[in-house]
């Protein structure tokens, strides 16, 4: 059978395996062509693996002896670039660790392997996850497959950019502030923020601890399932994983679902809203009941973010020093190789969040900024928490358009605070620790194109079960 990876998601491409239709290794074959034909141009991927070929033929044994056989196995799939695979280099697009080599499986991908999929490669991405279009990157810029004269978000672009310009049939990134469910917007993916805890995040190059999850990206809410399915669970190495718990389904009933409308007023794009308020008729058609909730500090999401954010990251980056990882410099004494290490390994943005967090953690200033953004960060959580309570006629799902704006070109925001304002809408979920989707819910148009943009779709901490079945109904 041909091939048009164009017309696959994950759960066609398994039945096609396990039916014969094709081989795993004639699917990879199908991805390393694309790859070939359209990664020069967009620099999605930072490093295709060697033995990609020989992983396919292995999934195709698998599928040929029946011998556990997953919806996974034979799956082309990508990883960012700051998730560990064991050998291979992962740089989190930086300098400092440009020759770093994982030294061990980060657990998400230990599980994928046993699960028989087939790794490409390493996806771009901004540098240590810090950014909204992965301009931050040292290895170059990622292109939107959609108009390549702009961005596809970040900071997981290039697993986002992998999945839309048919180099995977899925993908994995990390989630901060949003750099799953952002990109996967400008990308016309899905992408998915689980409950923070449920994801491991051993072997997850860190960001901000408390903030950080590895996502899928994905092509239907079906396949996200199946890579989440995979990926989640209880890890003894994640000193802030949740224990597994029985799973809920939610049956496909009718749902309220709620909307912070005080909160989309300002700064956020015409043809934007004018989409999500398509969205909204259409749930309403649905048969789900839609409503206005008031989430009073949710306006704080972002202030909290980039403060509790910058702490947490200077604090993981003080291990890049040149002694312990990656790229090492020589100054005059030891603090000279620290210094100079530092400022040769690291990016502007980087600096800057380093500066930032060293600042607000400083002893003057950690009550003034540090701590009373944790008291905020309670005040967000417990508006949420108010608004999904089914004692006081919660609702089931709170939705929001996912990023502000489309797809923005390519050197477009100079200013970092007008980069910072694309994660309006996604740093809520990181801040409060709850599970988020950005569906794709249409496109608006610029200078001729049709720009992919998403719908986000919130739920209560530990029911992403609510958010498949609307996300499923929505989609559908
Ligand atoms: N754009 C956000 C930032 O720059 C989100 C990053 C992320 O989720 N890794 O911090």
């Amino acid at each position: 059978m041909e091939i048009d990876l164009s017309k696959l998601d994950i759960k066609k491409a398994h039945e096609h395996l396990v039916n014969g239709d094709f081989t795993a290794v004639e699917l990879a074959e199908k991805c390393l062509e694309n790859i070939k034909e359209k990664n020069e141009e967009i620099n999605a991927y930072l490093e295709i693996y060697d033995d990609v070929l020989e992983q396919a033929k292995k999934a195709d044994e698998r599928i040929k002896n029946k011998d556990n056989v997953t919806e996974l196995t034979g799956i082309p799939i990508a990883l960012k670039d700051n998730i560990l695979n064991e050998g291979r280099t992962v740089s989190a697009g930086s300098k400092i660790l440009e020759n770093y080599k994982g030294t061990y499986d980060a657990t998400i991908v230990k599980k994928l392997k046993d699960a028989g999929v087939v790794l490409i490669g390493r996806t771009n991405m901004d540098e240590f996850a810090m950014g909204a279009s992965t301009e931050n990157s040292a290895f170059g810029i990622t292109k939107n497959p959609h108009d390549i004269t702009r961005v596809p978000g970040g900071s997981s672009g290039g697993s986002a950019a992998v999945v839309a310009m048919d180099g995977a049939l899925g993908s994995l990134g990390s989630d901060t502030g949003g750099s799953v469910r952002q990109p996967a917007s400008f990308c016309g993916a899905f992408g998915f923020k689980s409950t923070y805890g449920t994801v491991s995040r051993h072997g997850l190059i860190a960001m901000g601890s408390s903030l950080d999850q590895i996502g899928p990206i994905g092509k239907s809410v079906s396949d996200i399932e199946i890579l989440f399915d995979v990926i989640k669970g209880y890890d003894k190495m994640d000193s802030t994983s949740l224990p597994d718990v029985t799973e809920k389904k939610k049956k496909n009933d009718k749902l309220t679902i709620g909307i912070p409308r005080h909160f989309m007023k300002e700064g956020i794009d015409e043809d934007v809203l004018e989409n999500f308020n398509q969205s909204v008729e259409k749930l309403k058609s649905l048969g789900h009941e839609v409503k206005d909730i008031e989430l009073p500090n949710i306006k704080y999401s972002l202030a909290v973010y980039y403060v509790i954010m910058p702490a947490e990251a200077s604090s993981n980056l003080s291990r890049f020093d040149g002694v312990k990882y990656g790229l090492r410099k020589d100054g005059e004494d030891l603090l000279g190789d620290y210094l100079e290490t530092r400022e040769v390994g690291f990016g502007a943005e980087v600096k800057r969040r380093v500066i930032l967090g060293t600042h607000v953690l400083s002893s003057g200033y950690y009550d003034a900024y540090y701590n009373k953004a944790n008291i905020v960060r309670g005040l967000i959580k417990s508006d949420f928490d108010k608004a999904f309570d089914p004692s006081a006629d919660g609702v089931d799902v709170i939705i929001t358009p996912t990023s502000p704006t489309p797809a923005f070109k390519i050197g477009e925001k100079k200013d970092p605070l007008s980069m910072y304002l694309s994660d309006i809408f996604t740093t809520p979920a990181n801040v409060t620790g709850i599970p988020a989707l950005s569906v794709p819910s249409g496109v608006v148009q610029r200078d001729g194109k049709d720009l992919p943009v998403g719908l986000q779709i919130m739920a209560n901490h530990g029911r992403e079960d609510i958010i498949f079945s609307i996300g499923k109904d929505f989609s559908n």
